[in-house]
């Protein structure tokens, strides 16, 4: 496969036009081409130019709101609710994130419900800006049936992440993200493309039989991580987005969307934590810092979010490869 390397500002660039392009105001691509740069710059590539199309798409349908801006009300003393008015969420959750940190250190903890919002990116980026801030975030978002419930082999859940973050003082925070899938579906697409088989216990047929071919996993169903454990999580996450933010669970975006290649309409929760409210006798950052000390003691173990740090700092000098055929994709979608 032919690869053009790309500086940030570079891929910054190219997603911004694009965005402009199809539709966007300024904020609205400027907030999507940072969420595109950033996922590129940690190697995240299933959420970075690899999505423009998809993107795209959903503006040209009409599915999406490209010029929209998001407003935010209050439910009861500790609860928000960021309505982005079909908009998609980069530009929802920079919006979000002061109001929710002013709130969580006002009151110790806070939670921002965000409706009517699209979301087609990684759930790190906003939980590393909520921890870069001081505090303690947890992120869950739905999607779209692809994952089969324990026991069962059609798609029913969302590959549903959720992610978590803690600060961490002179250093970058701790922040692990997860799909409850047994792999992001970004990277079964990826995979699929190139033509690469998958790992074991990652998806099915679609007559439920364990298979690595991806096409065959993206006709059939996905599988959680760990079972029914994993099935757990992605039904907790469908009730937290779904029930708790009166937004849709994954099979009635399903049912709500176009499938024009871009992401459904659905919610999303935030909640923020001020560890400093929560009755530590001494110091709760110093306390984490003796506790991933004495994880980190043990020969072989890292801390999440260490791979995507490494990452970046490489990129940073170095660029990123992009396959030539997703950049000419880009240049006519641009045109
Ligand atoms: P991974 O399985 O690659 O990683 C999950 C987490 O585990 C990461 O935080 C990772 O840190 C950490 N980790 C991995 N290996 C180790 C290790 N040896 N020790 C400690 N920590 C480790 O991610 P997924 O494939 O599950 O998810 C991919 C992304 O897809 C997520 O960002 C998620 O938000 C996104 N997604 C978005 C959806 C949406 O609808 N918007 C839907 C589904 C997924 P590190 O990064 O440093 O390796």
């Amino acid at each position: 496969m032919s690869e053009i390397n790309l500086s940030l500002d570079k891929v910054y660039q190219l997603a911004y036009d694009c965005m402009i392009a199809n539709g966007c105001d300024h904020d609205n691509a400027t907030a999507l081409a940072e969420t595109m740069t950033a996922a590129e710059r940690d190697c995240c590539h299933a959420h970075g130019l690899f999505r423009l199309p998809g993107y795209a798409a959903s503006l040209k349908s009409g599915k999406v709101k490209g010029d929209v801006k998001p407003t935010i009300k209050q439910l009861a003393p500790t609860v928000l609710q960021l309505d982005a008015h079909n908009g998609y969420a980069p530009l929802a959750l920079k919006t979000a994130k002061q109001p929710l940190a002013d709130c969580a250190r006002q009151n110790g903890i806070a939670a921002m419900a965000l409706i009517r919002v699209h979301h087609f990116a990684a759930l790190w980026m906003e939980i590393e800006a909520l921890a870069e801030m001081g505090l303690a975030a947890f992120a869950f978002t739905a999607y779209k049936p692809a994952v089969a419930p324990a026991g069962g082999s059609k798609p029913f859940f969302g590959t549903n992440p959720m992610a978590f973050g803690w600060p961490r003082k002179d250093k970058s925070p701790m922040v692990f993200d997860q799909a409850s899938a047994a792999m992001a579906r970004g990277e079964v697409m990826i995979a699929a493309r190139e033509g690469h088989q998958l790992p074991e216990g990652v998806g099915i047929t679609k007559d439920g039989k364990p298979t690595t071919d991806p096409n065959e996993v993206l006709e059939g169903a996905m599988l959680t991580f760990g079972g029914y454990k994993g099935a757990s999580i992605a039904l907790m996450i469908e009730l937290l987005v779904g029930p708790l933010l009166g937004e849709a669970a994954s099979f009635e975006a399903a049912t709500r969307d176009n499938n024009d290649g871009g992401p459904p309409q659905g919610g999303e929760l935030l909640i923020a934590i001020d560890p400093t409210k929560f009755g530590h006798p001494d110091d709760p950052f110093a306390h984490a810092e003796q506790l991933f000390a004495e994880l980190l003691d043990q020969p072989g173990t890292r801390l999440p979010g260490e791979r995507r740090h490494q990452n970046r700092e490489k990129t940073e000098i170095e660029g990123i490869n992009v396959p030539k055929s997703l950049i000419d994709k880009i240049s006519e979608l641009s045109a």
